[in-house]
């Protein structure tokens, strides 16, 4: 099976100064469930890999949290895309976790799940901290532009997208693989 590794904010959903910290700040991205519909039909399924210190800040509960992502996986399905699992870190930096990115832990515990093969893997995100947690994972790292993290050229081995549909536009077609 294959994969499709996936940032939240600023990929999925739009960013918000500070962070997503309620069902009301959640708002998708422009075109982003239907690029995931897209993925799906490519042969791709769809995991969500994100960081939520807010969590750990005490400034958003888990419970809130899981009516943010209830409503996200809704608005997906609703434009007939699945995102099949997604997997949250809620340290903050000074906790010294070795999920949150840039560190790969969350890909690895996706990978001890799933195990779909790290270096034929996309992981798409919006800052250079989703590109590098890629790279660490050993997986393809890409960056889109509808972020408003992305304010420097990447490093070498990053390729950047202006959103998630063009991402998809290009991934290859795996249905028959
Ligand atoms: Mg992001
Ligand atoms: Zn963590």
């Amino acid at each position: 099976m294959h994969f499709v590794l996936l940032d939240r904010d600023g990929v999925i959903n739009k960013n918000r100064p500070g962070s997503v910290c309620s069902v009301d700040d959640f708002e998708l991205l422009a075109g982003a469930a239907d690029a995931i519909a897209a993925l799906n039909r490519k042969g791709y399924r769809g995991l969500v890999i994100t960081n939520q210190a807010c969590v750990g800040r005490g400034d958003l509960s888990s419970t809130e949290l899981d009516a943010i992502h209830r409503l996200m996986l809704e608005q997906v399905a609703e434009a007939g895309g699945e995102i099949e699992a997604i997997y949250v870190c809620p340290h903050r930096d000074e906790d010294e976790c070795d999920c949150r990115k840039p560190k790969p832990g969350l890909i690895m515990q996706a990978h001890a799940d799933y195990g779909f093969d790290l270096a034929a893997t996309w992981m798409i995100g919006d800052s250079p901290r989703d590109a590098e947690a890629a790279l660490a994972a050993g997986c393809r790292a890409a960056l889109v532009r509808s972020g408003t993290r992305l304010r420097t050229t990447p490093r070498t081995g990053v390729t950047v997208f202006d959103n998630l549909s063009a991402f998809v536009r290009q991934l290859e077609d795996r249905r028959q693989a």
